[in-house]
């Protein structure tokens, strides 16, 4: 079966001496290589200040945080993403408010705008599958009510808005190198920010300390956490640094050929975005009428096709089961990811796309 997600390491040849050294070096929680994989992960996308930390979701709990979200705040966001976005809203005692979507299955700005209250402290924007949310006019949207803007971008690695790497519009972005994501440090996450909270975001990941000093003479005065990277995954993440473009370039390659190849097959939508909008196609996402009979019909040939998500607002603990978003339900319906990543090689794309020419 060609599998939807696949872990991406590089080869053992590459990896297992620089893995090794770290390991017997004595340093093996953060360190240097935690400090280097920051600098060389903000050079290689261009962002000014990138923390690492344990994981995605850590990254989330940190920008919820530092965005002031307390008990009895609300957090707009969306129901069609991984649950860790909407899980993170409750740990600060917050209450996630579900938007409906748009087109691209992304946060519906207008929808947005409809259900901000004098409570509402954040937006969540998740650029789902990796296909880059409306940031222009969220951005606005959060200026015009002064509430955080955090891009969920763990989908969407390399891709970019207007010229700008995919993460540069929010208060607060997050990325996540979770196992099956473009770039993965067996787990890990990387928090962006334009706001200067360098010494708030270190302390919020490790204890409500900073790093270095003398122990018996520092004070606690925030509550922080044990959300650090170590320099064994931050060595993973620095030697795959080194050959990711690559990857994401495959990624990209294969969703433009999909693009191309699928927008005229009758019952088959595609997702359309503007030209200034440059997807990173973690997951190929397509609409079709009947999804179920697809999804099969790929199976019988080997190919995994799935949903992949199940709607967050249907958790029971979200508490917004009967929440009327009539886009979603539309999208959600019809939604179908079909691989699209390095491993989907030309004669695989093709076999793909002819399966479901004849649908
Ligand atoms: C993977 C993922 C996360 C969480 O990342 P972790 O590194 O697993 O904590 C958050 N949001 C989305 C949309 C994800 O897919």
């Amino acid at each position: 079966m060609i599998p939807l997600v696949k872990v991406g390491l590089p080869s053992k040849d590459k990896l297992m001496p620089r893995l090794e050294q770290v390991i017997y070096s004595g340093i093996i929680a953060e360190g240097e290589e935690v400090y280097s994989f920051e600098k060389e992960f903000s050079e290689k996308f261009g962002y000014e200040s990138c923390y690492a930390m344990s994981s995605g979701t850590a990254c989330l709990h940190a920008s919820l945080t530092l965005s002031g979200v307390l008990e009895g705040s609300e957090v707009i966001t969306t129901s069609m993403t991984a649950e860790p976005t909407n899980l993170s809203i409750l740990y600060v005692g917050g209450t996630p408010v579900f938007a409906d979507v748009d087109g691209a299955g992304n946060i519906c700005p207008e929808s947005v705008r409809e259900k901000i209250t004098h409570k509402t402290k954040a937006i969540i924007a998740v650029h789902y599958a990796g296909y880059p949310a409306q940031l222009g006019k969220l951005r606005q949207i959060a200026d015009e009510f002064g509430v955080s803007l955090i891009e969920d971008c763990a989908h969407a690695l390399g891709a970019k808005y207007k010229d700008s790497p995919i993460g540069s519009y929010g208060d607060f972005s997050i990325f996540s190198f979770q196992a099956i994501k473009h770039m993965t440090t067996v787990d890990g996450g990387m928090l962006i920010t334009k706001k200067d909270m360098d010494e708030e975001i270190k302390r919020f990941r490790w204890f409500g300390m900073l790093k270095g000093g003398d122990r018996t003479k520092m004070n606690i005065t925030t509550l922080g956490y044990k959300y650090n990277m170590t320099n064994v995954a931050a060595v993973i993440g620095r030697v795959q640094l080194e050959e990711i473009e690559g990857k994401i370039n495959r990624h990209i390659e294969n969703g433009k050929y999909f693009d191309t190849k699928l927008k005229n097959i009758e019952g088959v939508e595609v997702i359309n975005l503007p030209d200034y909008v440059l997807p990173s196609y973690w997951l190929y996402t397509l609409k079709v009428e009947n999804s179920d009979v697809l999804i099969d019909k790929l199976s019988n040939i080997g190919i995994q096709a799935s949903k992949l998500h199940k709607l967050n607002h249907h958790h029971e603990i979200f508490k917004s089961k009967d929440e009327n978003l009539p886009k979603l339900k539309e999208f959600y319906r019809k939604l179908i990811h079909i691989p699209c990543g390095w491993w989907v090689d030309d004669i695989l794309r093709a076999k793909i796309v002819e399966c479901i020419k004849h649908n």
